[in-house]
């Protein structure tokens, strides 16, 4: 593979460069050729001019391309430039091929499916790359409908933009298609001496607490934990919704998970009723978190990534790295999370409102993030692995203040979720037996009574649901006679034993303490004749326990089924009717309280 980047200056100065182009290429082994034209402009004219001296002057070539919101050439950012990358395969059995559709929202489905069709016809390919106009498109389904790609091939992109962040209009364009203002390029590459490598970087660490995604429809991210969106940014973060909104964000958009990997997603404005646009699609119901960049972290990702790619030993690189990220680091210094790369391989590409990356078998749209495609024709050399051009000693064991301050949030938060969930437990259970306490399992029988009547059936469950009350026997002689202090002795195993039985034979019933020394068990699903059975088999097993000074106990026991449409209260008195009728009839057995 032979790679040459240049920017286009003028006409003259682009054919001298075409004519060196082709000289290299009649003296040596060539197979594919093709151009990727980045334009950090939106000159539709001087576009189509250059297409068509493409086209003129080297008709077998391919070519594809975008404009863009900066381009990267030689590994360091160029702005309001086109820059031209022609790649030339060397390998016969190198195969490059380039289609271009026509898409919006409505024609996505009938897009992919012709594109998967040509794929399935193609077996050679191993990589696809496209452009693709985005702005103002979901691209949700068109990701979900490329998961269906032969596994093997690996996909890789970015959106196609404008210079001016605020515009809506960006071409793309192919040599099978022209400056399209809707559409899509694929290229397709592949052959047994073609190697492909891609991968994603971000940089971004979650910070703080997760939050719930109560409310989202497509771009729309409507409310986080039942409130609207943009109260989490004003918040925790201070930040106005005003002209800068944008920018102040940037630092910090949405982590969650998708697909099995980390997805971040910048908010680009608010609403009135404080409905954030996101740069692209978020689900409802999935925990995210507010994310922050961190240059130190970013270049220890970035590294990383590199010393992974030196393995694989590339002999061209093409980034998409998004506009976001341009904008975190400021033009001086983004092209330093690009040069590592330049020390490996060429390495071309641009800045994009959403990169695109097959990641587990899935397509995604990522956003403030790095997609990595490293090429390469022929089987790796060890002997010529490049070495990675870094100021290693700049970031490594150097922590910046605010990833000191991230990590202190993170501490606390996670502490504080911890205390809270221990108070959360605290609430509901009783000191003494660790079971639910009174209110809490009057609380979920009341639940799951309701639960029943509006399910609108009326009479008995086939499934039924079950309450089984219980009173230790003559209890008051244990405290009298071995003291309090074996009374408790005597709560805490029975309690213990309760929570067992549920546990193994009905996992989703609930234990409560009633009171004193009365306990109450809900067994939803669990009809009359299973529960009295559950209720024998607790008589019987508290009847071998043996306590040090109180020897053997007893217990008394009621059971009852749930009437649907009846009111709690009523089952309750029916569960302790019956325990008392246990009492009153020589204790120790179970009673069932009949409706
Ligand atoms: P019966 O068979 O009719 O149920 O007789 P009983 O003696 O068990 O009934 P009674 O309701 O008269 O006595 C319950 C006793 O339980 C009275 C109370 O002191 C004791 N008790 C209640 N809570 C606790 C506790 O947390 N620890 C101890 N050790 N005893 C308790
Ligand atoms: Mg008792
Ligand atoms: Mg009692």
């Amino acid at each position: 593979m032979k790679q040459f980047q240049f920017n286009y200056t003028n006409e003259e100065a682009f054919l001298n460069s075409i004519k060196k182009i082709k000289q290299w290429c009649n003296a040596s082994v060539t197979s594919e050729i093709l151009f990727q034209v980045y334009a950090d402009m939106l000159d539709k004219p001087k576009l189509e001019s250059i297409c068509s001296i493409l086209k003129r002057e080297m008709p077998d070539a391919l070519y594809m391309g975008c404009t863009t919101n900066g381009n990267i050439m030689m590994g360091e950012i160029s702005r309001g430039t086109i820059t031209v990358v022609c790649t030339v395969f060397e390998y016969t059995s190198t195969k490059v091929e380039v289609f271009q559709y026509s898409i919006t929202d409505a024609s996505t489905r009938g897009v992919t499916s012709d594109f998967l069709k040509q794929l399935r016809e193609r077996p050679w390919v191993k990589a696809v790359m496209l452009n693709i106009t985005i702005r103002g498109m979901s691209m949700t389904s068109f990701c979900d409908n490329l998961k269906e790609m032969p596994k093997s091939i690996e996909l890789f992109g970015g959106g196609a933009f404008a210079s001016d962040m605020n515009e809506d209009t960006a071409y793309v364009f192919s040599s099978v298609g022209d400056i399209s203002d809707g559409a899509v390029v694929f290229a397709l590459i592949g052959g047994e001496d073609y190697y492909v490598s891609s991968t994603f970087l971000t940089g971004w660490k979650p910070l703080g607490r997760e939050l719930l995604v109560t409310s989202a429809k497509g771009r729309y991210l409507k409310e986080l934990d039942h409130k609207p969106a943009y109260e989490t940014y004003y918040k925790y973060l201070n930040i106005k919704n005003d002209e800068n909104f944008f920018f102040n964000t940037l630092e910090f958009p949405f982590f969650y998970e998708h697909n099995g990997i980390n997805i971040l997603r910048a908010p680009i404005a608010s609403d009135e009723n404080g409905v954030l646009t996101m740069t692209a699609d978020i689900e409802q119901n999935v925990h995210a978190r507010i994310a922050f960049g961190d240059p130190w972290t970013i270049l220890e990702h970035v590294y990383n990534e590199a010393v992974k790619m030196q393995e694989f030993q590339p002999e061209t690189i093409t980034v998409f790295s998004c506009a976001a990220r341009r904008t975190f680091w400021g033009d001086d210094d983004i092209s330093s999370e690009t040069t590592p790369f330049q020390s490996l391989a060429p390495t071309s590409g641009f800045y994009t409102s959403g990169e695109f990356l097959r990641t587990k078998g899935c397509v995604n749209q990522h956003n403030v993030t790095l997609v990595i495609a490293a090429m390469r024709e022929g089987h790796a050399d060890p002997s010529k692995k490049q070495q990675i051009d870094m100021n290693v000693e700049e970031f490594s064991g150097k922590i910046s203040m605010i990833n000191r301050l991230a990590t202190f949030i993170q501490a606390a938060t996670e502490e504080l979720a911890e205390a809270n969930q221990k108070l959360e437990m605290l609430a509901i259970s009783d000191g003494l037996t660790k079971l639910y306490n009174r209110s809490e399992i009057q609380h979920r029988i009341t639940e799951k009574s309701k639960e029943y009547s509006s399910s609108g059936s009326h009479g008995r469950w086939k499934a039924g649901t079950s309450l089984i009350m219980m009173d230790i026997d003559d209890f008051k002689n244990v405290n009298d006679t071995y003291g309090h202090k074996e009374g408790d002795n005597v709560l805490i195993k029975l309690s213990e034993m309760l929570k067992k039985i549920v546990s193994e034979n009905v996992p989703e019933g609930s234990v409560g303490r009633w009171g004193g020394e009365e306990f109450m068990i809900l067994l939803p699903d669990v009809g009359e004749i299973k529960a009295i059975k559950l209720a024998e088999l607790i008589r019987t097993s508290f009847a071998m326990l043996e306590f040090e000074h109180a020897g053997h106990r007893t217990i008394s026991l009621g059971v009852t089924e749930m009437i649907a449409g009846e009111d709690a209260d009523i089952t309750c008195m029916r569960v302790d009717d019956a325990l008392y009728e246990a009492k009153r009839t020589g204790k120790n057995k179970v009673v069932l309280g009949r409706t």
